[in-house]
């Protein structure tokens, strides 16, 4: 169920999901209730009641909502000030990345964010970053989830140029030579840059969503991968 699980901070737990805990986005994949099962199951396994689990529908914008709001909001980073609710970012090739924050008394501000090409030119991850330090964050930390890597993620050379010139380390190259972006070498620039601890970069094969056949990719699908989308996650626990 589990990709991998952290001890982020006092009471809160951070981890990714690889597709054993099966698809959690009820808008792909063609059976919503499968999904809804899936998210039950996972929410058990983390111990937090059923539906207590919050999910954003996610846009490729840099919009940053508060969690705690039913419908889902349309967001790509999900804030929760006191650490009191369970996050959930979805992905299947974008970067997830979970942050938690600690204020003067220790206390937790957590959030996830959902990173894509789109989200990397904007800057979702250090805009997240500034609202839990507006919240109050002193310290924050963040862990990058599984995505398509830069030897993987092959895009036409304009958009890698045009990329690169706002991220100059997004610029790569595929493994078979020809241009690509490296989403989270970039995500983990623009961490480091707002002034966040990369605690996790996530960089090395296994990472891969392509390379990795345990979890879910979209570009896989076409090598008969089944559709999905894996989550990152941070929760309160006992
Ligand atoms: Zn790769």
């Amino acid at each position: 169920m589990f990709f991998r699980t952290f001890d982020a901070a006092p009471g809160i737990r951070v981890a990714f999901t690889d597709r054993g805990a099966g698809n959690l986005a009820p808008r792909v994949g063609g059976d919503p209730g499968a999904a809804a099962v899936s998210r039950r199951a996972l929410e058990a396994e983390i111990g937090v009641a059923p539906g207590a689990l919050h999910f954003m529908t996610q846009t490729h914008s840099t919009v940053i909502a508060e969690a705690g709001y039913s419908p889902a909001p349309e967001a790509d980073a999900l804030v929760s000030p006191a650490g009191t609710n369970a996050l959930a970012v979805l992905v299947a090739d974008c970067v997830p990345v979970v942050l938690v924050g600690r204020g003067p008394h220790g206390e937790a501000a957590t959030a996830v964010a959902h990173a894509g090409r789109k989200g990397v030119e904007g800057n979702i991850v250090g805009l997240t970053v500034e609202e839990l330090r507006r919240r109050g964050a002193g310290s924050i930390a963040a862990w990058i989830g599984p995505s398509v890597c830069g030897r993987c993620y092959e895009v036409p050379a304009e958009m890698r140029d045009s990329v690169a010139r706002e991220v100059p380390s997004t610029s790569s190259i595929t493994s078979w030579g020809t241009p690509a972006l490296d989403l989270p070498a970039g995500v983990r620039g623009q961490l480091e840059a707002a002034g966040a601890e990369v605690r996790e970069p996530g960089r090395d094969a296994t990472w891969c969503t392509l390379e990795n056949e345990q979890l879910f990719s979209h570009r896989a699908v076409a090598q008969g991968r089944p559709v999905g989308r894996l989550a990152g996650l941070v929760w309160p626990h006992g």
